[in-house]
């Protein structure tokens, strides 16, 4: 289906990154290289599926570093860019900002100029294939009330310093179309949630920790609303733009699966106590704590786009993909439990203590 395609994917150790690695290169043909600076959030271990495939390469590199982009690109001629590479938990950018300026707006501008260039030097018939996906998230987007769903044209109204830098991002790759003719393409995307998330996001951790026997916490009533998409149909989405997606515009992808994340927690404890069973549900360990500042309300996202133009579909419901999720934690202790030890072991990040 690919095979003559050669896709530079960034950020591809990460959690969805290795999602769309393991897609393109184990199921669709393509030729991947990875490029990755390999942060606490990158597990090599996700890759170990496709590591020494010969359609697949790896690149531990900086997107920030402009020399070794501009190097990356002239030696391995991509025909697409799938940009991941991010700092991506919303807690951490609250405890520190410093990262996501650099990597997410900075890093964002020295790679679309690398890829600028590289566009620049590409044959007619080169260019008309090349594109340049970047992916975003819905949290641009700001926060919903109980009605309504984000579709493609709402105003950004970013909360958090990593929405605010994903946003910063998205308008910097929208303009480098408008100005400079780079076939860019952004997609929003809603909460992804699957195998390989690193246990700082609430379903991992939640899991994790419901099987530790350790306080789950939940930010506070509970009551706010994500719309969950398993990352494999992410992925999916993602190879669609890459085929089908138009430069200059911009796609929403959503699971439809609007839940409140005190239901989420909940569903995990049934799961694990199913799997894992107990002398108490772990319903028992569920613990309110303080809110995150700025918390979004609802996240709802508008599919419809991507539905109608590139055929796209979320294949899993959130029950169907939360079991597989559980399941895979359950029988892949060797991917988090160093993680768990040695880079984060679930203490509470992103409350405001003092001023920087
Ligand atoms: P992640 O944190 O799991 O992985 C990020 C990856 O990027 C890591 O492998 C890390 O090493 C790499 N990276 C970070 N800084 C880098 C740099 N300067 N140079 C090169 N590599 C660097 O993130 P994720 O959850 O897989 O998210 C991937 C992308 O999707 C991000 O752009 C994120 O904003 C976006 N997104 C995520 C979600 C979600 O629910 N996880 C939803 C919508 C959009």
């Amino acid at each position: 289906m690919g095979a003559n395609m050669r896709v530079l994917v960034t950020g591809g150790a990460g959690f969805i990154g290795s999602a769309v690695c393991r897609l393109l290169v184990g199921q669709y043909g393509v030729s991947v290289i990875n490029v990755d600076k390999l942060t606490y959030a990158a597990n090599p271990r996700s890759l170990e599926a496709i590591a020494r495939h010969p359609h697949y390469a790896f690149r531990q590199a900086d997107i920030c570093d402009r020399a070794a982009m501009e190097q990356i690109f002239a030696e391995t001629q991509p025909t697409a860019v799938l940009h991941l590479a991010a700092e991506s938990h919303v807690d951490r950018s609250i405890s520190g900002s410093a990262p996501f300026i650099e990597t997410n707006v900075v890093g964002a501008y020295q790679l679309l100029e690398a890829a600028r260039l590289h566009y620049s030097r590409l044959s007619r018939e080169a260019r008309a294939q090349f594109r340049f996906v970047h992916v975003s998230t819905d949290e641009v987007y700001g926060s919903l009330g109980a009605e309504g769903r984000f579709c493609e044209e709402t105003p950004y109204a970013p909360s958090s310093p990593y929405s605010a830098s994903k946003a910063a991002s998205d308008h910097l790759a929208m303009a480098w179309h408008k100005t400079y003719g780079l076939p860019v393409i952004v997609s929003n995307c809603s909460n992804n949630y699957g195998p390989c998330q690193f246990p700082e996001k609430l379903i991992p951790l939640a899991i994790l920790n419901a099987l530790e026997g350790k306080p789950l916490p939940v930010y506070g009533d509970g009551s706010n609303v994500r719309d969950w998409l398993f990352v494999e149909d992410h992925a999916a989405g993602l190879f669609a733009l890459l085929t089908r997606g138009a430069p200059g515009e911009r796609y929403n992808f959503g699971g439809g699966a609007e839940m409140t994340n005190l239901a989420v927690v909940e569903r995990i404890c049934d799961l694990v106590d199913e799997f894992a069973p107990a002398a108490a549900s772990r319903r028992s360990l569920i613990a309110f704590v303080k809110d995150r500042p700025g918390h979004d309300f609802r996240y709802a996202i508008d599919a419809g786009k991507a539905q109608r133009l590139l055929g796209w579909r979320a294949q899993e419901t959130f029950e169907t993909g939360l079991r597989r999720t559980v399941e895979w934690y359950l029988n892949n202790r060797a991917w988090w439990e160093p993680l768990r030890r040695r880079v984060y072991g679930g203490e509470r990040l992103g409350l405001i203590s003092a001023a920087p």
